[in-house]
């Protein structure tokens, strides 16, 4: 799986300063495991915008939503429910998922709140019970 980490919430606030409706959208897959851009970080990461856009004398509206996988074409689709209520997309899955729907959707301003740091595997319980070392091991990306 990706493993990934918010990037600093000034640099979120700086890239969508201008933006006047904004939607934190959240992955429910890898990012969701690593506790770094699951539904729950998403509603976490929308209230500090809130409050930062406050804090800098910028109003703007922002609400969470979340798909199953952004990086797979079959739950892309359902940003639809949401069209027409966001000018940018503040997306918390990693790269991949950025990019993705980024390609897909070039009309809309799709940013990154995550920095994706590592692919990691984990062996599986049979392996752990064959002596194969249990600790997670990382790929550098
Ligand atoms: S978009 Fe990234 S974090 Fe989300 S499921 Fe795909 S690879 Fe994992």
């Amino acid at each position: 799986m990706i493993v990934a980490e918010r990037k600093p919430l000034a640099e979120i606030l700086e890239m969508v300063k201008d933006c006047k409706k904004i939607l934190v959208l959240a992955c429910r897959g890898c990012v969701t495991v690593c506790s770094a851009g699951g539904e729950r970080e998403a509603e976490i990461l929308g209230s500090l915008i809130r409050l930062g856009m406050k804090k800098n004398g910028r109003t703007a509206e922002v609400f969470e939503g979340s798909l199953v996988r952004q990086c797979d074409r079959e739950y892309v689709d359902a940003i639809d429910q949401w069209k027409g209520q966001y000018d940018a997309i503040v997306s918390t899955a990693c790269g991949v998922g950025v990019n993705f729907i980024a390609n897909l959707r070039p009309a809309d301003n799709v940013f990154p709140a995550l920095n994706t740091t590592f692919l990691a595997v984990r062996p599986s319980r049979a392996s752990r019970a064959n002596s194969v070392p249990a600790a997670v091991t990382v790929f550098s990306i």
